[in-house]
C-alpha cells in the first residue's frame, strides 16, 4: 500500500496531542512528526503507553485536574493546535460506570477547553465517535442526521460535541470534529498499534483467539437484522485517521472555522466477515461461541465518506479490509513473539 501524503508541511509547528501515548493518538503524533511537525503528547498514562511516545515529549497530566493542565498548557501557549484523542472508550465499561465516563469526557474535555481559553489556544481537533449517532436504520450515516447516541460512551462524545459548538459561538473556538468509524490496524513499521488492556475490541481479541493467547472468543449477538446476523463496522486504518487530522490542519490554514466530519469508508463488514478475514490473513482456525447482545451496541454503523472527501480531500488510503487485519496482525504477532 503506497504511503503518499499530501504535500503539506508543518515546518516546526508544536502541536499538543492529548492522548498522544494511547492507540490512535501515537499515530496521530508520528504522522505530525513525518510531516516536519514537533507532537507534544499530554497523557495520564492511565491506558497510554509510555513506549509509544516516541516522536516529541510527554507532558504526564490528567485533565481532571484542571491546575496542573494549566501548569501544561502555559507552558505549550504558542502551540498551533490542540488535538484532542484522551478519553474513556469501552462501551460496555460505560455502562456500569458512567460516573466514572462523564468525569473523564466530559469534564476533562471542559477543563480542557477552559485551558485553551484562557491561554489563547483556538484550534481544536475533537476525535468524536460515529457512536454519536446511535441506533438508526438510515445507513450509510450522514453527518446531518440526527444524533440519538445509545451508549453512555456515545452520549458522553455528544456532550462534548455540544460544548464545543458552544465554544465556537460564544468564544470563536476553530474545530474540527472527527467522527471516527472504527480505528483498526497498525502503522506497518510495527512500532506502535493497538494495545488495550483489558483488550474490549473485535480485531484484536480475534487475534488473540487466533493465536492461542486467550480461549475461544465471544461473538455478541447472532440475532441482529443484518444479513448474517452479527453487527456491521465500518474498519478505517488508524493511518487514514491520522491523516485525517493532518488534512485537518492545513484547512485551518486555509480559513476553516468549524466542521463536523465522518471519518470512515463507507464499507460495512460484518463481525463474521471480520473473523473470515483473520482467519484467512493469519491461517489460523478461530473458533467462537455465539453469546448475548451486548449493552449498548447498535445493529450497523458506516459513513456516508462523502463530506470528508469534499472538505478534506480525505480518501481512505490503506483501509482495504485485508491490509487492516495484516498490519494489525504484524503488530500484534512481533509483540506476542509469535
Ligand atoms: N465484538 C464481539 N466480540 C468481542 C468484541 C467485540 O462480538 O469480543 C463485537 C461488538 O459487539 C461489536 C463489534 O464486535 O458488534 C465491534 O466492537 P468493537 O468493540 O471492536 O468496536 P465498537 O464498534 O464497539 O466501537
Amino acid at each position: 500500500m503506497s504511503a503518499e501524503y499530501p504535500a503539506m508541511k508543518l515546518n516546526g509547528q508544536t502541536h499538543i496531542v492529548v492522548g498522544g501515548a494511547g492507540y490512535i493518538g501515537s499515530h496521530v503524533c508520528k504522522m505530525i512528526a513525518d510531516h516536519g511537525g514537533e507532537p507534544v503528547t499530554f497523557d495520564n498514562f492511565s491506558s497510554g503507553h509510555p513506549h509509544a511516545v516516541r516522536w516529541g515529549p510527554a507532558i504526564d497530566v490528567d485533565l481532571r485536574n484542571a491546575q496542573s493542565l494549566n501548569e501544561a498548557l502555559s507552558a505549550y501557549q504558542d502551540a498551533s493546535s490542540v488535538i484532542h484523542l484522551a478519553s474513556s472508550i469501552e462501551v460496555g465499561i460505560g455502562e456500569k460506570d458512567p460516573a466514572g465516563f462523564y468525569n473523564n469526557n466530559v469534564i476533562g474535555a471542559f477543563n480542557l477547553l477552559e485551558g485553551m481559553r484562557k491561554h489563547g489556544l483556538d484550534r481544536f481537533i475533537f476525535s468524536s465517535t460515529c457512536a454519536t449517532y446511535g441506533e438508526t436504520n438510515k445507513v450509510p450515516l450522514t453527518e446531518d442526521q440526527n444524533q440519538n447516541p445509545f451508549s453512555v460512551y456515545g452520549k458522553t462524545k455528544l456532550a462534548i460535541e455540544h460544548m464545543i459548538q458552544s465554544y465556537h459561538n460564544a468564544y470563536g473556538l476553530k474545530y474540527i470534529t472527527l467522527r471516527y468509524f472504527n480505528a483498526s490496524g497498525a502503522d506497518p513499521s510495527g512500532e506502535i498499534g493497538e494495545e488495550h488492556d483489558p483488550e474490549t475490541h473485535l480485531i484484536p481479541i480475534a487475534m488473540q483467539a487466533a493465536a492461542g493467547l486467550r480461549g475461544k472468543m465471544k461473538i455478541f449477538g447472532t440475532d441482529y437484522e443484518t444479513p448474517d446476523g452479527t453487527c456491521v463496522r465500518d474498519y478505517i486504518h488508524v493511518n487514514d485517521i491520522a491523516r485525517a487530522h493532518i488534512l485537518g490542519l492545513g484547512k485551518f490554514d486555509a480559513g476553516l472555522t468549524n466542521l463536523e466530519v465522518n471519518i470512515g469508508t463507507g464499507n460495512g463488514y460484518s463481525n463474521l466477515e471480520i473473523l473470515k478475514m483473520v482467519e484467512e490473513v493469519t491461517g489460523l482456525p478461530l473458533p467462537y461461541d455465539a453469546t448475548p447482545r451486548r449493552p449498548g451496541d447498535v445493529t450497523q454503523l458506516f459513513a456516508d465518506a462523502s463530506k470528508a472527501k469534499a472538505e478534506l480531500n480525505f480518501v481512505p488510503q490503506y483501509s482495504d479490509l485485508e491490509y487492516i487485519i495484516r498490519s494489525a496482525w504484524n503488530f500484534h504477532r512481533s509483540r506476542w513473539q509469535l
